[in-house]
């Protein structure tokens, strides 16, 4: 009982970590970014969330996509991805990255219908693009998401 009561304490304070300290690298290629760059600056401040950037996706654990995937940059983000720490998150955010937004199949040949056909997303922030506020948010659902259930990362990477 008292093992049980030890490990599970350790698991509660390894996903209160895991969610505290997401290390993040950025890609994009869209207007979103700039949203994106926004919510990492001084006004919103990102950090305060326990969220850094990092510029070596071997030493990163979340993903932020923003902008239009093109079908010819996709194999570098998956290669982008693959090359991230584990367990690793990704935070799709706007209309593009969400579902190819404005550019989507109907429209155009060349973008992929979301970035969730090229990697695992575990959080969509919607808009177009969203506002600083809306990435926090979704960064904080995602938070929420490591730290109430661990066995969701092993069913979706
Ligand atoms: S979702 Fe809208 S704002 Fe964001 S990159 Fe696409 S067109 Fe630009």
């Amino acid at each position: 009982m008292a093992g049980s009561f030890y490990l599970s304490t350790v698991g509660r304070i390894l996903k209160w970590a895991r969610s505290s300290s997401l290390w993040y690298i950025s890609t994009g290629t869209g207007c979103c970014a700039d949203e994106v760059l926004g919510a990492m600056g001084c006004r919103y401040d990102l950090e305060r969330f326990g969220c850094l950037p990092q510029v070596d996706p071997r030493q990163a654990d979340l993903l932020i996509v923003s902008g239009v995937v093109s079908h010819k940059i996709a194999p570098y983000l998956k290669e982008l991805y693959d090359e991230m720490l584990a367990p690793k998150y990704v935070l799709a955010v706007g209309a593009c990255a969400n579902c190819g937004g404005p550019f989507s199949s109907e429209s155009s040949y060349s973008v992929v219908a979301g970035v969730d056909q090229v990697i695992p997303v575990d959080v969509f922030v919607p808009g177009c693009p969203p506002r600083p506020e809306a990435i926090m948010n979704g960064l904080l659902a995602l938070q929420e998401k490591i730290s109430g259930q661990e066995s969701y990362r092993f069913e979706n990477k």
